[in-house]
């Protein structure tokens, strides 16, 4: 992906609360669709921000295993709450796509597609743990061996304004996963919310020229040392306050050589096959395509739709499901993205943002689920050689 950004230790402002306003204005008077976070349904999500009062201003939530609940907050922070239920996944890797369409002619048929997307979309509030699962994403979706071009074309034109977390949720581990609470390359401003006494301000890190141009219009006054250094004070206790952890040494060996381990049992016995968890995850990825004409036969169209490996479908191949039961559904999953992901894309598959646990309807949890199989491990010899997938 092209990236002007210049992966933090970029120059810092000083945003006053009062004037978030301004800076969502700065952002739509560029000519971005601005998507951030919003309550619906009693859950806050990304959505459509057309002013500050579209805001969950004073709102934060509880996160627990399987549970999720709004609350008011004291103070008046912009964004006083933890991971939003949904990621960016559905704007920028959409639930469904047209792949392309055949038109039939006189003789044969014309292919066009896919399209460009070229929507200028800016993302406010992006915590840490979702820029990191856009990166992912990059690596796989754009860089990797399959593009997608509606993909690419859509983060060609694609604003990320991260706001670094000062608290933690019961269901974070992103600190464990390296991906937060300080987002520390990708965006193209970084913001650090600060409430102190009857001082509210941001302090904004310029990421690339493209985030300098939307501020440049604010007359915004440098930050002192001092104030950076506040930021970061503030950013350091969220990963002590977070939940959870997840121990990622030597992850990938004890989850391959631990395949046959019959704990696995016990969380196919728990384990519903609902999907949940790779809906909300910002990293999943998989997908099915469906072909559907029209009643005459001149339109034909392949249309890409989310799946998950939770699908008995997923894996049916000629004489069917090569994975029939939900515990072989669920190794497959946590094994994918704790292990096999290092050596399809060099990277681990999980951010650490916990939504796999808050939306599991039975409570899964994915750290306590690796931490099961390290207690359970089999063998202590370290495996050698990659295993295929
Ligand atoms: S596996 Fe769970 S915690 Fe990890 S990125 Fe996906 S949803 Fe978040
Ligand atoms: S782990 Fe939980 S969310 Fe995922 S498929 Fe099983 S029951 Fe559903």
């Amino acid at each position: 992906m092209p990236d002007d950004s210049t992966h933090g230790g970029g120059e810092h402002f000083i945003l006053d609360g009062k004037a978030l306003p301004d800076l969502v204005q700065s952002i739509i008077n560029a000519g971005y669709w601005l998507i951030g976070p919003a309550v619906r349904d009693g859950a806050i999500i990304y959505d459509e921000i057309k002013s500050c009062s579209d805001l969950p201003r004073s709102m934060t939530d509880t996160q627990e295993a399987g549970t999720y609940r709004l609350q008011q907050r004291s103070d008046q922070a912009w964004f006083g709450f933890n991971t939003c239920a949904q990621s960016l996944k559905p704007f920028l890797y959409p639930p469904t796509a047209t792949v392309c369409r055949a038109t039939r002619e006189k003789q044969g048929y014309s292919i066009t597609g896919p399209t460009s997307d070229t929507t200028k979309m800016a993302f406010l509030g992006v915590r840490p743990c979702d820029l990191g699962a856009v990166l992912i994403h990059d690596r796989v979706l754009a860089d990797g061996e399959y593009a997608d071009e509606s993909y690419i074309s859509r983060r060609e034109n694609t604003l990320l304004i991260a706001v670094n977390c000062t608290e933690a949720g019961n269901t974070c581990f992103c600190a464990s996963m390296e991906a937060g609470p300080k987002a520390s390359q990708g965006f193209d401003l970084a913001m650090t919310e600060i409430i102190e006494n009857d001082d509210h301000y941001f302090v904004v890190e310029i990421g690339s020229q493209k985030g300098r141009s939307v501020v440049s219009t604010l007359s915004l006054a440098s930050a002192t040392k001092e104030q950076v250094l506040q930021a970061d004070r503030r950013i350091r206790p969220a990963a002590e306050q977070m939940g959870r952890s997840l121990d990622t040494s030597g992850i990938r060996d004890v989850l391959v050589r631990n395949i046959d381990n019959v704990y696995w049992d016990s969380v196919g016995r728990r384990c519903l096959s609902c999907g949940n968890c790779t809906l909300v995850c910002p990293t999943c990825f998989c997908s099915t395509v469906q072909d559907v004409t029209d009643l005459t036969g001149a339109e034909a169209e392949r249309i890409r739709r989310w799946d998950s490996c939770f699908n008995l479908e997923f894996s049916h191949i000629h004489g069917g499901s090569v994975r029939h039961s939900p515990k072989a559904r669920y190794r497959q999953w946590i094994t994918h993205k704790l292990a096999f992901w290092h050596d399809q894309f060099g990277t681990s598959g999980c951010v650490g943002c916990g939504r796999c646990i808050t939306w599991c309807p039975v409570g899964i949890d994915i750290t306590a689920e690796a931490h099961a199989i390290r207690e359970h491990d089999l063998q202590a010899a370290p495996v050698k050689e990659k295993t295929e997938v």
